[in-house]
């Protein structure tokens, strides 16, 4: 057996004592005398497992009891309809976007097909290569939330401090950054994240809700499955839920609390993306894709060589060492390594030998 080192965006790297876990739980899961995958949802061995998710998971970021956790599915892109369809639709019909990058670009615009979406930042005229000034937003007095994406995983980008939401709601895609850090919860109204980016399998949402925002009612016009209020009266089983994705994301949980938990997992992916920064900054041939070091993500690293040819080699070259999946998303190009909870500082370093190596060969 070959482990390569993985730097996907998404689905990407998983810590190896958890996949050892769930290999060895395949053929009898907990006493069961069957996997995960073949319980029913329904079931006290199921119920057992996604109740300790959910205790592990508001354990690991400090949820206050007044939050609703779900485990959804539908990937996170559903959360760009569902955030507005609960939030907004049925009440003022407005919100204000803040449109960083790939990820908020699209949350917006599917928003804009429910409600008004006005853009109050934007950094498409720098092709999102920079934050925008954010200091001074002009929220809509109307306004049911401002929305944000923390960290966008495509760009590279990551906000440094949080807007300043004059008291209207705060809501925060954090998929590519979840569990990446520690998290102020009582700072927003609303936090969505797909796991496929830092935590789990494919398949899985979390939404953090404060449950005063939670629909009351039936929501006219919006399918069921799109709304909050069935999924939290019914503990995320208003239907069959991803229960092996949940089944992964307890044991990523645990995981992550048995290392020291998420100031603990900050302090290690800070020290990964500050080397990788440093061979960037210190190097003749790459350079860092985002302007402002202030506003670099510690997740997903992109940076280029600036010829297309080059950094197609580089890739190619990378993986012949077992650094795999290091191109840019298409969209933008370049080279994008994204370094996870789940990637060693082993991953970077051989990462950083091998740009050195690259530099070296291609002067
Ligand atoms: C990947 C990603 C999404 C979309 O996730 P899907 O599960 O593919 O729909 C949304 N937001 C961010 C920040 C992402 O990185």
């Amino acid at each position: 057996m070959t482990r390569v080192y993985n730097f996907s965006a998404g689905p990407a790297v998983l810590p190896e004592p958890v996949l050892r876990q769930a290999a060895a739980e395949m053929m009898d899961c907990r006493g069961s005398g069957m996997s995960v995958m073949e319980m029913s949802h329904r079931s006290p061995a199921f119920q057992g497992i996604i109740d300790e998710a959910e205790a592990d998971l508001r354990d690991l970021m400090g949820i206050p009891g007044s939050y609703d956790v779900l485990f959804l599915q539908g990937g996170d892109t559903l959360q760009f309809a569902a955030v507005p369809m609960n939030l907004s639709l049925h009440r003022n019909g407005v919100a204000a976007y803040l449109v960083t990058g790939q990820w908020s670009k699209k949350a917006q615009q599917e928003a804009a097909r429910f409600i008004e979406a006005p853009i109050v930042a934007s950094g498409a005229d720098g092709n999102f290569s920079r934050l925008p000034d954010y200091s001074d937003l002009a929220i809509p007095d109307n306004a049911d939330y401002v929305y944000l994406c923390q960290n966008e995983t495509v760009h590279g980008l990551r906000f440094p401090t949080l807007p300043d939401t004059e008291g209207v709601t705060l809501v925060s895609d954090q998929s590519s950054m979840f569990l990446s850090e520690p998290v102020d919860v009582e700072r927003f109204g609303l936090i969505h994240a797909g796991v496929q980016k830092n935590v789990g399998p494919a398949g899985v949402q979390v939404v953090i809700v404060r449950h005063d925002l939670v629909p009351e009612g039936d929501l006219a016009g919006v399918p069921v499955m799109m709304e909050y209020r069935p999924q939290v009266e019914k503990g995320s089983m208003y239907n069959t839920p991803p229960c092996w994705g949940i089944y992964v994301c307890g044991l990523v949980f645990k995981y992550l609390k048995a290392l020291g938990g998420l100031e603990a997992m900050q302090a290690r992916n800070q020290e990964k993306a500050r080397l990788l920064y440093s061979a960037i900054d210190e190097s003749d041939l790459f350079r860092g894709t985002v302007v402002d070091p202030a506003h670099r993500s510690i997740m997903n690293v992109t940076f280029a060589t600036g010829d297309p040819d080059l950094d197609a080699r580089f890739v190619a070259e990378a993986k012949e060492r077992g650094l795999v999946n290091l191109k840019g998303h298409r969209s933008v190009g370049g080279l994008r390594a994204s370094i996870y909870n789940a990637m060693p500082l082993a991953g970077v370093e051989a990462l950083v030998r091998f740009m050195q190596d690259f530099e070296l060969a291609h002067k």
